[in-house]
């Protein structure tokens, strides 16, 4: 197997015990990052490194076992239910926080939509649903509509929204004529119909997904981006500004920086809090108001956790943006700063 840092010799026993993922990119991706004039960052994104077999971690770092539901539905928010619709990607990311389903042929997806449906339609608290995996747009829009089919009855749902990095990966599969008619479908149930990207990195806005998009914006599709933080990727307040600045250029709103998780064979993209926080502060110091939305935020297993600051007093603050429990949504909390951590496990409960 070709690494960044060169050729060796691993057996498929191998891959399995470490949990190397899956390695494909598209050849559309490969054109892009080459030419983006950023291919020395954006490479450690797509291709393997001798590093995964040495990055320490967990394979579920959000606790979506515990907030699974049904087969290939987690309850984690109140309004929120998360489908994992496909364990396939387009191309697969190198950091992955579901490396225990991409590239695999898990059992964690949704097998029946009959059932799920069911579990959303009795609760009428679930406003939005989520599809993810995976990557929903490597399914067929014809798969797709047939998911739709379950969901756009639920009068209680105001939104479908789908997770994707296909508009980074492969962005010409936004032009399947098929696909107006399902956002129409969306429309006409009442519901909005969100695309969530995943750009981590300005050299990823090809020229083709930018079309899209704008085409996508015009048929009444809402944008929003996540990122995630990624040791030499983006590590660097000027290409994350100029990421977001470009995302809203074309309409799309930044939504979240993702802290990079403790994930088994990727904790090595984690940035230390320190270094992530001087990162939050330089982006928003280079946008003006309208695109400085998003959050610098830890998906934790506690809940989604704006990372705020390090206070005079070496502590980080920080404040629950989502949580299970809906009285601790806001309030501001803090720990003692340790060097070097990345995560809220390893900051000391004082
Ligand atoms: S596209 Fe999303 S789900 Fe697929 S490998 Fe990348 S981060 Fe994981």
């Amino acid at each position: 197997m070709n690494f960044i840092e060169g050729p060796r010799v691993i057996t498929e026993g191998e891959l399995h015990a470490n949990n190397i993922t899956r390695y494909h990119v598209t050849r559309f991706y490969r054109e892009q990052i080459t030419n983006s004039g950023y291919y020395d960052q954006l490479k450690y994104i797509v291709e393997p490194s001798f590093e995964e077999f040495d990055s320490p971690g967990d394979l579920d770092t959000s606790g979506e076992h515990d907030n699974t539901v049904a087969p290939g539905l987690q309850h984690k928010y109140t309004q929120t239910g998360l489908l994992l619709v496909t364990d396939r990607c387009a191309s697969y990311c190198r950091y992955c926080f579901r490396k225990r389903i991409v590239g695999r042929d898990s059992d964690e997806i949704a097998p029946d939509f009959v059932q799920l449906a069911q579990y959303i339609a009795g609760r009428p608290e679930i406003t939005n649903v989520l599809l993810s995996g995976g990557d929903p747009f490597v399914l067929s829009t014809a798969k797709l509509d047939k998911i739709l089919d379950h969901l756009l009855p639920i009068s209680h749902l105001h939104s479908i929204r789908f997770g994707t990095k296909a508009v980074a990966y492969e962005p010409r599969r936004f032009e399947d004529s098929a696909l107006p008619a399902m956002f129409q479908r969306i429309h006409e149930a009442g519901k909005t119909a969100v695309i969530v990207t995943h750009f981590d990195h300005i050299g990823e806005i090809s020229v083709d997904a930018e079309r899209n998009i704008r085409s996508l914006r015009a048929q009444g599709v809402q944008f929003l981006n996540q990122s995630v933080l990624l040791a030499k990727v983006n590590d660097d307040p000027e290409i994350l500004a100029a990421t977001f600045a470009k995302c809203h250029q074309i309409g799309i709103r930044p939504y979240y920086l993702f802290q990079g998780r403790p994930v088994k064979g990727a904790s090595h993209f984690q940035v230390p809090l320190r270094r992530g926080l001087e990162i939050a502060h330089g982006i928003n110091q280079r946008l003006s108001g309208i695109e400085k939305t998003f959050k610098y935020i830890m998906s934790h297993y506690t809940g989604k956790i704006e990372i705020l600051d390090l206070g005079a007093d070496d502590r980080v603050y920080m404040r629950y943006h989502q949580n299970k429990t809906p009285e601790k949504i806001g309030k501001i909390f803090s720990r003692p700063y340790l060097e070097g951590a990345c995560w809220l496990d390893d900051l000391p409960e004082r």
